[in-house]
C-alpha cells in the first residue's frame, strides 16, 4: 500500500476530511474483491481534500503490483462479447458523436490515437471504425488479446511512450491512479505539438461536504452507492472541473475550447427522447467547459488553427 499525504494531482498540502476504519464490515465487504484486507488491518478509509486545487483523494491506494493483481481478473472471449452484447445503442452512439467531433477537430487524414485503459475497446474499436489508427494500454492480460483479435495495435505504457499521438483518450482512469500527475504527465509527452487529450472522470461535488458533515459515530455514508465516486481503493481521486484544469496545466496542457456546432452536428439517434434531449443539452457543457469531462492541448505554436481558444 501506497500513503498519500499530499494532493496527487497538485503535489500541495492536503487536510484530511474523513476517516473509518477499513475493519468496519461495510467498508471490509467493499473492498473483500481487492483481496487487501490483512494488509489494511489497524488502517483507516482516510478521504483528504487538497488546499489548493479542490481534488478529494484517499489517502491509502494500491501499489502498481495490488491495482494490477485487482484489474486483471481472467477473462475469456465469450465474455466479452456478452458485455459487448449488453451494451445499449446509444452507449455506442455517444462513442461515435466523440469521434466525429474528433475526426473533424485533427486535421491529420488517419489520426493517430491512444486509448488508455481501453478496457475490450469500446472507444477503440469505434475509433478504428471511423478511420483512426488506433493503439490500446490496458492493464488487464485479457483485455489486451482480445483487443489486439480485433484489430487495435495493444502497446504497454512504456512503448507508448516512444509513439506520439494526434489525440489520446482518458476515460474514467486518473480518478484509478494513485499517482495521476506522473501519468499525466507521461502522456501528455506522448502528445504531437498541437494534439488533444481528452480527461473525464465520474463527477460528484455533493460528496466531500456529506462526507465532512458525518459524526464519527454515524456510518450511513458507508454504501457503495453514496461513497461511490470515492469507492474504497478504487476510486481514490475524486476531481472538480477546476481540479482537472490544475492537472492538466501542471503537465503543460492547455484547455480546449470544444466546438459547438461540430458537437450539435455529431449528435446521433435522434429519433430516441433521451438521445434528443442529450444531443441538445451535451454540445453547450461541452462548449463551456461545465462538468469533469473536458479536452485538453499541448501547445502548437506552429499551427495557428491549433492554438488553443
Ligand atoms: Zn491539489
Amino acid at each position: 500500500m501506497i500513503q498519500r499525504l499530499n494532493c496527487p494531482a497538485c503535489l500541495k498540502p492536503a487536510t484530511a476530511i474523513f476517516a473509518r476504519a477499513y475493519s468496519l464490515p461495510p467498508l471490509r465487504d467493499m473492498i473483500a474483491a481487492s483481496g487487501l484486507g490483512p494488509k489494511l488491518g489497524g488502517l483507516d478509509y482516510e478521504v483528504r481534500a487538497c488546499n489548493a486545487c479542490e481534488l478529494h483523494f484517499q489517502t491509502w491506494v494500491m501499489s502498481d503490483d495490488e491495482l494490477e493483481s485487482w484489474y486483471s481478473p481472467p477473462r475469456d472471449d465469450e465474455s466479452f462479447m456478452s458485455e459487448i452484447g449488453s451494451q445499449k445503442l446509444h452507449w455506442f452512439a455517444h462513442q461515435t458523436e466523440e469521434i466525429l467531433v474528433l475526426r473533424q477537430v485533427c486535421p491529420t487524414p488517419t489520426p493517430r490515437v491512444l486509448d488508455f485503459g481501453c478496457n475490450w475497446g469500446k472507444w477503440a474499436s469505434m475509433a478504428l471504425a471511423h478511420g483512426c489508427d488506433v493503439y490500446g494500454v490496458d492493464v488487464n492480460r485479457d483485455a489486451s488479446r482480445f483487443c489486439a483479435s480485433r484489430g487495435i495495435k495493444m502497446v504497454t505504457f512504456e512503448e507508448a511512450r516512444s509513439l506520439r499521438f494526434d489525440f489520446i483518450n482518458v476515460d474514467q482512469v486518473v480518478e484509478h491512479l494513485s499517482a495521476p500527475l506522473e501519468v499525466t504527465r507521461a502522456l501528455g509527452a506522448c502528445l504531437k505539438p498541437g494534439g488533444l487529450m481528452k480527461l473525464s472522470t465520474p463527477h460528484n461535488p455533493a460528496l466531500p461536504a456529506r462526507l465532512r458533515a458525518s459524526r464519527p459515530d454515524d456510518q450511513s455514508v458507508l454504501n457503495a452507492k453514496t461513497l461511490d465516486a470515492l469507492f474504497p481503493l478504487m476510486h481514490v481521486n475524486l476531481f472538480t472541473p477546476d481540479a482537472l484544469r490544475v492537472l492538466a496545466a501542471g503537465v503543460g496542457l492547455d484547455e480546449f475550447q470544444q466546438p459547438l456546432l461540430t458537437w450539435l452536428g455529431a449528435g446521433q439517434m435522434w429519433n430516441l427522447p433521451r438521445q434528443f434531449n442529450r444531443n441538445v443539452t451535451v454540445p453547450f457543457k461541452r462548449w463551456r467547459g461545465r462538468g469533469t469531462y473536458l479536452w485538453f492541448q499541448k501547445g502548437d505554436t506552429t499551427n495557428p488553427s491549433l492554438r488553443p481558444q
